[in-house]
């Protein structure tokens, strides 16, 4: 399969669709994941035209992982969980839903079970609140 430019996640990255977004720098542009499998579900997307993790260019490729760090640290400032996971999905075959390459960010609480992937949607309005939080930590981290 190739690339798609008019996946939803490009669309995103150009202002064509919308979202509850976090942060965004020349290389990357972080949103609230819109079905979120636990409270903080953020997405890291990379800015490059790239289907997998194979199709970035390395120069992107460490941009992605400098983002994800830096979000990771401010989700865990910003609502302190027990753990924290990053995913990133490659093919339908590895889980992939949306095919343009993203880190997912998944806060992690001992008590609390995580919900199943891409299945349901949220009203964007209750991550707001969210998005301000890591928004704030972000200056921090
Ligand atoms: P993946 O299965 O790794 O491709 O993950 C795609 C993720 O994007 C899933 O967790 C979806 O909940 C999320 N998602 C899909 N559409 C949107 C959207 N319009 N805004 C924010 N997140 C989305």
């Amino acid at each position: 399969m190739s690339y798609d430019p008019n996946n939803i996640f490009a669309k995103i990255i150009r202002g064509e669709a919308p979202c509850v977004k976090v942060y965004e720098d020349e290389h990357t542009f972080v949103m609230m994941d819109i079905m979120p499998q636990a409270e903080g579900h953020t997405l890291v997307l990379t800015k490059e035209p790239a289907e997998m993790i194979y199709d970035l260019s390395p120069e992107a490729a460490a941009a992605c992982i400098q983002t994800t760090q830096r979000v990771a640290k401010a989700v865990r400032k910003a609502l302190q969980p027990d753990g924290m996971m990053i995913a990133q999905f490659n093919g339908a075959a590895g889980g992939q839903t949306v095919f343009h390459v993203h880190f997912h960010i998944l806060p992690r609480s001992n008590d609390t079970k995580m919900k199943p992937h891409a299945r349901e949607m949220v009203d964007p309005a209750t991550l707001q609140p969210l998005a301000e939080r890591i928004r704030a930590a972000l200056d921090e981290v």
